[in-house]
């Protein structure tokens, strides 16, 4: 007999790296109500992490957890430089991945950026820091997007809706332009089309520094750039009626020496200056 089996999207909550996973229908099936967990070893998803990912019965994704191995190595087996190597989680960047998860704290920094206003969905009775985030967020971003499109919270009673993902679904409808997440590291609405490389980009970057403040310098120093990139393109588009995406890779290339241009981008590029300045000015980027 066939095994019936599903395929589910799944990222890593440490590191962002998604795939499409295999999962057999079995495993739902049995189920009558609650939660499905199923743990992700390391190579399925990404080369690094295990994680567990929890889905509801309809194998909707509901969250993940993250796998601590590093508590189980004894120290007098590590190596001196190994120890050294050690990064302290509670600082810096790592801090707000472990809290919120990579691809959340990518889409707040591009929901920030590309005005889109961010949600956390949040259970009753469960309490969160969200003025720590919001002084972070405000922190890596340029003076003039402060104290703008700060994360806000929606409280979810599960005594009301004992079903999470039918909640989702009613607060998506009154809410469809914002970007909403929950603290089981899981975006549940992404309201925009050009993903989230970018952002995944700043962090992955930033985190080769290990000292977590150079981490936000860093973060904070890319997002700058990509900024001064976006009026550099309206300078070069200015006297233009219409640019190709190639034209325009081209011609950044020759002026912003120090940044990776590529046609994503510049799909960036024009996604942010139709969603800040206009959407005219954008159309002159074309594919
Ligand atoms: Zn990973």
């Amino acid at each position: 007999m066939q095994v019936q089996s599903r395929y589910i999207g799944i990222a890593c909550p440490s590191c962002g790296a998604e795939k499409t996973i295999n999962i057999p229908e079995t495993l739902f099936t049995e189920k009558k109500f609650g939660h499905v967990k199923i743990q992700v070893p390391k190579g399925a998803v990404c080369q690094e992490h295990v994680f567990v990912v929890l889905l509801d019965i309809k194998g909707r994704i509901l969250g993940y957890q993250t796998v601590d191995l590093s508590v189980s190595t004894p120290d007098a087996a590590r190596s001196k430089e190994e120890a050294q190597a050690e990064v302290d989680e509670s600082l810096g960047l790592m801090k707000f991945i472990k809290l919120l998860g990579f691809r959340c704290l990518a889409g707040l920094i591009h929901a920030k950026l590309f005005n889109y206003q961010p949600y956390v969905i949040i259970k009753k009775d469960v309490q969160m820091d969200m003025d720590e985030v919001n002084f972070f967020l405000d922190d890596v971003v340029p003076e003039m997007f402060r104290n703008h499109k700060a994360l806000k919270h929606i409280e979810y009673n599960d005594y009301v809706f004992p079903t999470a993902t039918y909640f989702y679904a009613l607060v998506k409808n009154q809410r469809k332009a914002a970007f909403l997440m929950n603290l089981h590291k899981h975006i549940i609405q992404m309201p925009w089309q050009t993903g989230l490389d970018l952002e995944k980009g700043f962090i992955a970057t930033a985190l080769k520094n290990k000292d977590p403040i150079e981490q936000l310098k860093y973060l904070s120093f890319y997002i700058t750039k990509f900024l001064e990139d976006v009026d550099k393109t309206k300078i070069i588009i200015e006297p233009m009626k219409k640019i190709s995406k190639k034209d325009l890779v081209k011609k950044l290339k020759e002026i912003a020496i120090t940044s990776t241009v590529t046609k994503e981008y510049v799909t960036s590029i024009k996604e942010f200056i139709h969603r800040r300045d206009s959407r005219d000015i954008a159309k002159k980027i074309h594919d």
